[in-house]
C-alpha cells in the first residue's frame, strides 16, 4: 500500500498490527476525545434541544418583523410613488440636500404620501401645531401602506396622544448637568457636546423633544469654543460624544473642525458621533464625510453611534452606508429605544439585533423609554417585558449582538436581571438565562485568592 507520495506505512515504521490498532482508536475517539456513543447519544440531542429554543423565532421572524432588505421591492414601489407625488427628480432623491428640501413638514405634504383615515389627519393637524413633524421622503418610503401602526409611521408621525398625554412635564435632568454651554455631563470621564438641535427627521419618542424646539439651530463657533474650553480644562475627560440633534446634520467642514479640535486635546483619547441620519437619509454618507471620519479615527479612535429600532429600517441602501462607515471608524454601535408595538416582542428585538449585526452595526444599548416625557407615555413598555426580551437572547444569538438594557434616570442604569440565584455549600447557584436551568458554580477559594505568594512571587522572600 502506497500513498500518493509513494510512501508505505512500512517506510514510516508502522506494522500492520499498529494500523489496525490506530483504526480502532479512531473509531472510538476523535480529536476532541468524543466517543462515537457520546456524539450520537448526548451531543446531538443537546443541539436538538437548543434548536427548539429558536424554532419559533425562525418561523416568525420574516413575517412578524421583516427587514427593509426583505421588503425592498415594496419600498422601491413606495419610493416611485412618493417621488412622483412630491415632484422629486431622481437626483433629488439620491442627494441629502434633496431629501431635506423635499422633507415632509406639514399635513398637506403628508397627505400626498401617506394614506390615513380622515380622523387621523384631523388629529395630526392639531398635534403638529404643538410638535414638530419632519420626515425625509426616503424614510417615508419605508412605511408599508395599509399596515395599522406601521413601526416606521409610528416613529415619525405625531399622534393624538402627544397632546392628550401632556400632563405635568418633568424637566429633563440634563438641565442640572450642563457645566458649560452645549455640554451635558453626568460622568467624570465621558461627556456630550450637543452640537446642533437639528435632525433630518423628528422622532415621536425623542428624549430631547423639548430641546428639538421649533427653530433649527447650528451654534456659533463661540458656543463651540466655550464647550471645547471646558473640555480642555477638565483633564479627566477622555471620551467626548458629539450629539444633537444629529451630528451628521452638521456640514462636513464643521464635523472636520470639531473632530480636529478634540483630537488636539491630549487627554481626550476617543470620540463618538451620534447620528440617526444613515437610517433616515443614508444619502448623507458621502465620500468626503467618510474621509473625515477615517482621518480622525487614524488619530484617535472614533465611533459612530446610531439609532435603529426595527429591522424594517435596514434597507440595502442604509446597510451600504453603515458598511462604508464601519470601514472608516473603530466601531458602529446601536442605541435602540424599546417601544410598544415597534420592537417589544422577542421576535422583533432578536430580528432587529441580528439584522443590524449583519449590517456592520453592534447592538450597544436598548433604552427603556423615558418616563420624563408624557408626550410618548403611550409608547412605553414595562421594565419586565424588556428584561424578558433581552435575557431571552443569551445563548440563542451571538453574544456581540446582545445589547445592554438601560434605564435613563440621571445617568444610564443597567436593568438586567441577575442570574446569581443563591449561595449553597460554597457554590454559587447560577441560572441559565435561556432555559432557567440552575447550575452550581464553584467560586474562587477566598484563601487562595488572599495568598499573594503565587506564581513568581513565591521565589522571593
Ligand atoms: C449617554 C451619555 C453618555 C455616554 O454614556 P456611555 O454609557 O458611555 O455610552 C455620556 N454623557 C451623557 C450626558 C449621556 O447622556
Ligand atoms: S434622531 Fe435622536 S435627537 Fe433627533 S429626533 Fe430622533 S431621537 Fe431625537
Amino acid at each position: 500500500m502506497r500513498d500518493s507520495s509513494g510512501v508505505t506505512p512500512q517506510d514510516l515504521g508502522f506494522t500492520f498490527e499498529d494500523l489496525v490498532q490506530l483504526a480502532e482508536k479512531h473509531r472510538q475517539i476523535d480529536e476532541h476525545h468524543v466517543t462515537v456513543g457520546g456524539r450520537l447519544c448526548r451531543a446531538l440531542p443537546i443541539v436538538e434541544e437548543a434548536n427548539a429554543r429558536v424554532k419559533e423565532y425562525v418561523e416568525k421572524k420574516d413575517v412578524e418583523a421583516p427587514s427593509g432588505i426583505e421588503l425592498w421591492e415594496k419600498i422601491k414601489e413606495n419610493a416611485r410613488r412618493i417621488k412622483k407625488a412630491l415632484g422629486m427628480k431622481e437626483e433629488d432623491w439620491n442627494s441629502f440636500s434633496g431629501q431635506l428640501r423635499f422633507a415632509i413638514n406639514s399635513l398637506d405634504e403628508l397627505m400626498k404620501v401617506v394614506e390615513l383615515p380622515d380622523a387621523a389627519y384631523k388629529d395630526i393637524r392639531e398635534v403638529t401645531k404643538h410638535y414638530r413633524m419632519r420626515l425625509t421622503p426616503y424614510y417615508a418610503s419605508l412605511i408599508m401602506p395599509g399596515k395599522i401602526n406601521d413601526p416606521i409611521l409610528v416613529q415619525c408621525v405625531p399622534t393624538r396622544e402627544m397632546i392628550d398625554n401632556a400632563g405635568i412635564e418633568i424637566p429633563p435632568v440634563a438641565a442640572d448637568h450642563s457645566p458649560a454651554r452645549l455640554i451635558d455631563q453626568f460622568y467624570p470621564r465621558v461627556l456630550t457636546i450637543k452640537a446642533t438641535n437639528m435632525c433630518a427627521m423628528y422622532c415621536t419618542h425623542c428624549l430631547r423633544i423639548a430641546h428639538i424646539g421649533k427653530k433649527d439651530r447650528i451654534y456659533s463657533r463661540e458656543a463651540y469654543r466655550e464647550a471645547l474650553d471646558y473640555i480642555k480644562q477638565d483633564t479627566l475627560i477622555r471620551d467626548v460624544l458629539i450629539t444633537g440633534g444629529d451630528a451628521f446634520i452638521l456640514p462636513n467642514d464643521m464635523i472636520r473642525w470639531l473632530l480636529g479640535e478634540l483630537d488636539k486635546i491630549d487627554h481626550v483619547r476617543m470620540k463618538r458621533l451620534g447620528t440617526r441620519i444613515p437610517v433616515t437619509s443614508p444619502m448623507r454618507v458621502d465620500e468626503e464625510l467618510l474621509d473625515i471620519l477615517e482621518e480622525s479615527n487614524d488619530i484617535k479612535p472614533l465611533r459612530v453611534v446610531t439609532q435603529v429600532n426595527t429591522a424594517q429600517e435596514i434597507t440595502p441602501v442604509s446597510r451600504e452606508a453603515f458598511k462604508q462607515i464601519s470601514k472608516r471608524v473603530s466601531a458602529v454601535m446601536n442605541q435602540a429605544v424599546l417601544l410598544k408595538g415597534i420592537n417589544d416582542t422577542r421576535v422583533k428585538m432578536w430580528k432587529l439585533c441580528e439584522t443590524i449585526h449583519e449590517a456592520y452595526i453592534r447592538p450597544y444599548y436598548v433604552f427603556n423609554c423615558s418616563f420624563r416625557n408624557p408626550q410618548f407615555s403611550h409608547l412605553r413598555v414595562p421594565v419586565e417585558v424588556g428584561q424578558d426580551i433581552i435575557e431571552s437572547m443569551y445563548g440563542n444569538i451571538s453574544g456581540d449582538a446582545i445589547p445592554r438594557y438601560i434605564a435613563t434616570a440621571g445617568g444610564k442604569i443597567p436593568l438586567h436581571r441577575t442570574n446569581v440565584v443563591r449561595r449553597e455549600n460554597g457554590n454559587i447557584i447560577l441560572r441559565k438565562p435561556w432555559s432557567g436551568e440552575e447550575v452550581a458554580y464553584p467560586d474562587a477559594d477566598p484563601e487562595v485568592y488572599a495568598n499573594d505568594k503565587y506564581a513568581f512571587a513565591r521565589y522571593w522572600k
